[in-house]
C-alpha cells in the first residue's frame, strides 16, 4: 500500500512523509475525471497520545478530459489541506476533514484522502490554455453543439413547467451564448 503511514511505535513529535502519486492512482479510481497524472504529496504530521495532525500539500499536474475540445489536457494541482486522524472505537463516518481509526491500527491509509483532495483542488472548468485546443475537435465540436442546442432547447421547454436543473439551465445558457457568438461571427465574415 503505497499511500500508508505506519505511526504504530512512533513517539509523540512532528514527522515528514513524501509520496509521488502517480498514474496508478488515478487508475484505480475507475471515475473517468482523472486519466491520470504526476504530482507529489507533501506530509507534516504531529503525532501525539490521542491523534495524529497532518498537513498535505500536494502539487503537480493531472491529465482531464479538456471541456471545450474533450483531447486531453494538462491541469495544474495545488492543493493544502488539514486532516485529523483521532484513535477512537468509535468509528464516525469520514467527512474528509476527520478520519476516526481504532487505536488497534498500526497505520493509516491516506489513498482516498489524497485522491479525494487532489478532485476537489481541480477547477470547475477544465480546458486548455486559450488557443490551445485541438482545431480539428472544436471544429467537429460546432456541428455537433448546434444540434445539442437545438435538443436540449427542446427539451428545456417541455420541461418548462416542472423546471430545469440549474446546471442543466447554466449549460444551455453557456450553450446558447457560444451559438450566438458563432451565428455573429457568420454575418461577419459574410457582410
Ligand atoms: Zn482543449
Amino acid at each position: 500500500m503505497p499511500y500508508v503511514i505506519p505511526f504504530k511505535g512512533l513517539k509523540e513529535g512532528d514527522y515528514e512523509f513524501d509520496f509521488k502519486v502517480g498514474d496508478s492512482l488515478f487508475e484505480s479510481y475507475s471515475r473517468a475525471e482523472i486519466l491520470g497524472g504526476d504530482c507529489t504529496a507533501h506530509i507534516d504530521m504531529h503525532r501525539s497520545e490521542t491523534m495524529l495532525e497532518i498537513h498535505a500539500s500536494i502539487a503537480g499536474s493531472v491529465v482531464c478530459q479538456c471541456d471545450r475540445c474533450l483531447e486531453d489536457c494538462d491541469v495544474p494541482v495545488s492543493f493544502e489541506g488539514d486532516l485529523l486522524v483521532r484513535f477512537s472505537d468509535r468509528t464516525d463516518d469520514y467527512d474528509g476533514e476527520v478520519m476516526w481509526i481504532s487505536p488497534a491500527e498500526d497505520s493509516v491509509d491516506l489513498t482516498q484522502y489524497i485522491y479525494e483532495s487532489i478532485v476537489l483542488s481541480l477547477p470547475y472548468r477544465r480546458v486548455h490554455p486559450e488557443g490551445e485546443c485541438d482545431p480539428d475537435m472544436l471544429a467537429r465540436f460546432g456541428v455537433m453543439s448546434a444540434e445539442e442546442f437545438d435538443r436540449r432547447a427542446a427539451e428545456a421547454e417541455n420541461a418548462d413547467n416542472c423546471g430545469i436543473g440549474e446546471e442543466a439551465a447554466a449549460r444551455l445558457a453557456e450553450l446558447k451564448s457560444r451559438m450566438e457568438s458563432q451565428s455573429g461571427a457568420d454575418e461577419q465574415s459574410e457582410s
